[in-house]
């Protein structure tokens, strides 16, 4: 007998062990009666424990089987025959249905709103789900987020009744028509929703307390929409109150500007890297200029630019052999370096991917390239070295 059916407020009850069985994790408990809920129907289990006398044997998972028999799991086994005193942890109970009632009222206030059919349920630890059979505008959801929090705070009794699932055919108020045959649990929020469910449910609406939508998605080719409920609610809605006043905070404007005090940064660095790099542009320019003047007569240069990044070492190889005649092996910033070997279209006695790879293998780093130019990074050879190196003919 599944005591929460009827009562799903109950959370402490007596019962007699009729079975337990060894499982792969420990054994299963199946009693006479339990107001323990399965995971079923889109809802997680409870937890909870079983009294045996001095005993207290926590209950980890609950599941129910073919033929309807609700197991207990738990880690230590307790006798057939035995009577225990169930207990459910409050917080979870409460919890999930807070979470389903409030997934009742809103999947039926997107019917009522937006004409979206809710095709399937998942009531999660962290994020409950509901999926739409069509898409969704974000109008769309306000309007049935408004609507929802009208029925919560309307308080209706929310009801538990039965009927026969032939009669049940013709029922027009049934959101959903259900597979199941003979007996059929209904809950039924009256004006609002009539639902084929097994799940444990509140009393009465206000107990949702109140019901947000966190997101949506595209879902096979409708809308998963996120929301919480209760206790759930208002966590969510703290989390983001935190995150939204530090973010003030180190903005310095009030939580509202936010957005706007984001998108004028964003802007202000767009400036700040555009000028970055006119200015890295005319430093090569000067340092080009400089090096020019340091050019040996055979056109051979090697040379450290302290300042420069691969991206300006490459840029100063590449405006020096411009001119013809020209062979330049170029450091860049503090060891390990960059390193760019870059030559003249006519110099085509140096090949400057085989200068770069024996630098390399010599040296370390990584790189490569083609013959009129190659580069590489984490170069840790010094200038002079590379001096002595390009005083080898055919350098
Ligand atoms: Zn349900």
């Amino acid at each position: 007998m599944r005591l929460y059916y009827d009562d799903p407020a109950l959370l402490t009850f007596d019962g007699t062990v009729l079975a337990c069985e060894p499982t792969t994790t420990g054994h299963r408990v199946a009693l006479d009666r339990s107001a323990f809920y399965p995971t079923s129907g889109g809802q997680p289990h409870d937890l909870g424990a079983l009294r045996a006398g001095d005993r207290i044997v926590p209950v980890v998972d609950v599941s129910a089987d073919d033929d309807d028999v609700v197991w207990h799991h738990v880690a230590e086994p307790i006798p057939t025959g035995v009577a225990v005193v169930g207990e459910i942890d409050r917080e979870r109970r409460q919890d999930f249905r807070q979470q389903h009632s409030g997934q009742h009222i809103l999947s039926a206030s997107f019917d009522h709103v937006a004409d979206a059919r809710t095709e399937s349920v998942h009531l999660g630890l962290e994020a409950c789900t509901l999926d739409l059979h069509r898409e969704v505008t974000a109008d769309d959801c306000r309007r049935a987020e408004d609507h929802a929090n009208r029925i919560v705070w309307d308080n209706r009794a929310i009801a538990i009744r039965y009927a026969d699932a032939a009669e049940l055919a013709d029922e027009p108020r049934l959101r959903k028509a259900t597979a199941r045959e003979g007996r059929v649990r209904l809950i039924d929020i009256p004006d609002h929703d009539l639902s084929a469910c097994g799940g444990t449910h509140v009393h009465a609406t206000g107990e949702v307390g109140l019901i947000v939508i966190r997101g949506t998605e595209r879902f096979r080719g409708g809308t998963r929409v996120t929301f919480l409920c209760g206790r759930r609610a208002v966590e969510s809605y703290r989390a983001l109150r935190d995150a939204a006043d530090a973010s003030a905070r180190i903005l310095s404007v009030a939580a509202a500007d936010v957005p706007d005090a984001i998108g004028k940064l964003r802007e202000d660095l767009k400036q700040e890297q555009r000028r970055t790099r006119e200015l890295a542009e005319r430093l090569t320019g000067l340092q080009v200029a400089a090096l020019e003047s340091r050019m040996d007569a055979t056109g051979v240069l090697v040379a450290l630019l302290v300042d420069a990044d691969a991206q300006g070492v490459r840029a100063a190889a590449s405006q020096l052999v411009a001119t013809p005649g020209r062979v330049v092996a170029l450091l860049g910033g503090p060891a390990p370096h960059a390193l760019v070997v870059a030559r003249s279209a006519d110099r085509s006695d140096v090949d400057a991917g085989a200068v770069v790879r024996q630098v390399v293998a010599a040296h370390g780093g990584k790189g490569g390239g083609r013959p009129d130019l190659a580069q590489a990074g984490g170069v840790t050879v010094s200038v002079d070295a590379l001096r002595q190196l390009a005083a080898v003919p055919k350098f």
